[in-house]
């Protein structure tokens, strides 16, 4: 099922379990020793059982079009003349993005210790509402925490996580973002973890978070590698996701780690440039430093005491402090090179992939797209670059249209404005 290089990062050295060299680990306070612990059990369990992935796998296509399809863009590749352009189409899954693989087997791992209740933190809300989802479909209890000021700014996920069933708790500490719903979330887990599982939204936090959530994304992987095969007859030559947490990029990236010949590509928010202080590239801009916080040791962008730096990002899924301990190493080993995409870039792209393609990227994904027709100049003719497309714009109509300006949209929403009562 899965391959060589993929299996390695399960192997710990003696005492070092859930440390990718000098990444990742579980800085976790006391009280949470026991739950994780026997999280690690149940998962560890629910891996060397094949039955368990075949459950994942037939709920993940009776449920969220799995396989989804790898698309060749014809259009993108004449006018970019250079190498050929692929998408493996996450945007095609359920709630529109990559999350709901992650939310689905972390839901099948919550039945399977029998729990009743989940819990999840959420900024922009794209986690909420998968995770929400997936509560309705097998019958969990939810509770969403989120930064009271990001309530506000995201009614319309907090309205589908309420018709779904879920308890959406409006944080009000400190800055009232996602910070203080991590730690609003963590306060419930330390009271309810006998019957509540926490379900981390990407590939970050404490073992075995990182190594769990990569290992449900890999089906990504896995499925656009034979793809790729059956396509072309051969191997791509550059593999491309965007990465916040990085969840998106580890599952492509699962796929491909044993191929010396494919290039693994992660970008990051640029934002509005390297210089700018208004971004969240942690690795590709340099400037971020090894550190310890919200229970994992990686890159984060934080200033000389420590504090986080604000970040900044047009996409809130990329607008992120840290980034998964499993690509911080990768990337130490040579194995995953970094790159960054600006705001700029991005709308620009979302604008040529829409029109010339009929697709309607997230503008999390139109990073890996940035970077995608660039590289497709450098590489050439004959060559073949697959883009993972981890998730549909929809959810962006907000920030897209004000981005282009578009001004029958404002009239459209000041007349709602008018004719509430
Ligand atoms: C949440 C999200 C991301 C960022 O998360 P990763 O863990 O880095 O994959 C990227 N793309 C989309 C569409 C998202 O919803």
């Amino acid at each position: 099922m899965t391959n060589p290089m993929f299996e390695q990062l399960f192997e710990f050295e003696a005492g070092r379990e859930g440390f990718y060299g000098e990444f990742g680990g579980a800085y976790i306070p006391e009280i949470l020793h026991e739950t994780i612990a026997e999280l690690c059990d149940a998962f560890d369990a629910a891996r060397k059982d094949s039955h368990f992935w075949d459950e994942y796998v037939q709920l993940m296509s009776s449920y969220s079009c799995r396989p989804t399809p790898v698309t060749f863009c014809e259009n993108l590749t004449r006018q970019c003349g250079g190498a050929n352009i692929y998408l493996k189409r996450e945007d095609l899954n359920h709630t529109g993005a990559h999350k709901a693989n992650n939310v689905m087997g972390q839901g099948l791992l919550v039945k399977r210790m029998k729990k009743k209740r989940v819990i999840a933190e959420t900024g922009a809300g794209q986690h909420g509402v998968a995770t929400a989802t997936m509560a309705a479909k097998l019958g969990l209890e939810c509770t969403i925490y989120m930064g009271a000021v990001d309530v506000a700014r995201q009614r319309p996920n907090v309205f589908w996580m309420e018709q779904l069933g879920a308890n959406v708790i409006a944080v009000e500490d400190g800055t009232r973002t996602l910070k203080d719903a991590i730690n609003a979330a963590m306060r419930d887990w330390a009271d309810s973890m006998a019957e509540t599982h926490y379900v981390l939204g990407t590939v970050c936090g404490p073992h075995p978070f990182p190594l769990m959530v990569t290992w449900f994304q890999s089906i990504i992987g896995m499925e656009a590698r034979k793809q790729m095969l059956d396509i072309i007859g051969q191997l791509p030559d550059q593999v491309i996701a965007c990465v916040g947490g990085g969840s998106n990029a580890s599952g492509i990236f699962a796929g491909f780690l044993d191929d010396a010949q494919v290039e693994l590509i992660g970008v990051e928010a640029g934002g509005e440039g390297m210089n700018s202080g208004q971004h969240a590239a942690r690795i590709a801009s340099g400037q971020g430093h090894v550190g310890v916080a919200q229970g994992y040791k990686t890159y984060f962008l934080q200033d000389k005491e420590g504090q986080m730096k604000d970040t900044h990002s047009v996409s809130a899924g990329l607008d992120y402090v840290g980034v998964g301990p499993i690509l911080a190493y990768l990337h130490s080993q040579g194995k995953v090179r970094f790159e960054s995409a600006t705001d700029k870039e991005v709308v620009e792209a979302f604008k040529i992939t829409v029109k010339n393609e009929g697709v309607i990227p997230a503008l999390e994904s139109t990073h890996a797209i940035v970077h995608a027709l660039k590289e497709a100049k450098e590489i050439g003719k004959g060559k073949n670059i697959l883009v993972n497309l981890s998730g549909r714009g929809d959810k962006d109509i907000f920030t897209i249209a004000d981005a282009l300006k578009d001004e029958k949209w404002n009239e459209f929403l000041k007349s709602k404005v008018e004719n509430m009562d």
